[in-house]
């Protein structure tokens, strides 16, 4: 089963979750897919991680064969391109890799050349196998970073994507792998208010999804509320409690400092066994 774990806003608990449920599942692949914050390696103390960078296609335009027909600076909506002085200037850090100027150049005029945007390391942690991504801070989207993190997710048993929170386009790139969604969800006015972002995109695409109540702090929030109100399955309630936040803001997971939640955790995987189907 892959599982992309899911917040409405940062904060929520998304990242607890991810790296909790990772050390119940058996083998599982844990993928740090929230690439502009990236904080699951505090987690798993692993070393000697492999490193590769991560590149993508930006113009370059020959002036020898440019006839100054505007044709790419009228397609490019990032206004990454534009004519000044009768010649046409590449602004690389606007630009979103799509390609489509070489696509409408008239003249063969326009070529990439790559440019780093990120980084993956990849390690492991007991039976655990990690991917961490990093987008390189100023870079305009996190979309290249996340699709080469989950290139070969089909071919995992059992993966977590901890993912970037909201519901963008670095979202819908995480999403698209996987099997279920588990989106966490704090149980104030607030959270129901971006968990609605989130669950209109999951609608949208058509994917199955399920809720985490975090620093749940009685059966009756307007969290727990709208799960009522709308018949969403809640996998998982977690108290609030600061114990457990002192856990996890030591780096340490709460899975093996703390017996309750451990089980807790553990009944999260069968519901999700359940809910997935295997
Ligand atoms: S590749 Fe796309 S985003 Fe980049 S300059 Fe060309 S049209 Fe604009
Ligand atoms: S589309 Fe091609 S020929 Fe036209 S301005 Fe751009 S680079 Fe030059």
């Amino acid at each position: 089963m892959n599982i992309a774990v899911l917040s409405g806003k940062g904060g929520a608990g998304k990242t607890f979750v991810a790296v909790n449920l990772t050390m119940v599942v058996p083998h599982a692949l844990y993928v740090d897919a929230d690439v502009e914050e990236p904080d699951g390696r505090f987690f798993f103390p692993a070393d000697n991680l492999e490193a590769k960078d991560v590149t993508v296609g930006v113009p370059v335009v020959d002036p020898h064969l440019c006839t100054g027909c505007r044709k790419c600076v009228d397609f490019c909506r990032f206004h990454a391109l534009s004519f000044i002085n009768g010649a046409v200037r590449t602004f690389p850090k606007l630009c979103h890799a799509c390609g489509g100027c070489m696509l409408v150049c008239p003249e063969g005029a326009i070529t990439e050349c790559r440019k780093p945007v990120g980084r993956i390391r990849a390690g492991r942690y007991f039976d655990h196998r990690l991917l961490f991504g990093e987008l390189i801070p100023g870079e305009q989207t996190g979309v290249p970073v996340i699709e080469e993190l989950l290139a070969d997710i089909g071919e995992v048993e059992h993966a977590i994507i901890d993912c970037p929170p909201g519901a963008g386009c670095p979202v819908t790139a995480c999403v698209q792998a996987t099997d279920y969604c588990l989106v966490v969800m704090e149980p104030t006015r607030f959270g129901v208010h971006d968990f609605i972002a989130t669950e209109r995109l999951l609608k949208t695409l058509g994917k199955p999804y399920g809720v985490i109540l975090n620093k749940s702090t009685s059966a009756s929030t307007p969290g727990g509320q709208y799960c009522i109100d709308n018949a969403l399955p809640v996998l998982a309630r977690i108290p609030y409690d600061p114990a457990i936040a002192s856990i996890h803001s030591e780096g340490k997971l709460v899975v093996e400092e703390n017996e309750a939640q451990g089980h807790n955790f553990i009944d999260l995987r069968e519901r999700l066994q359940k809910e997935v189907g295997r």
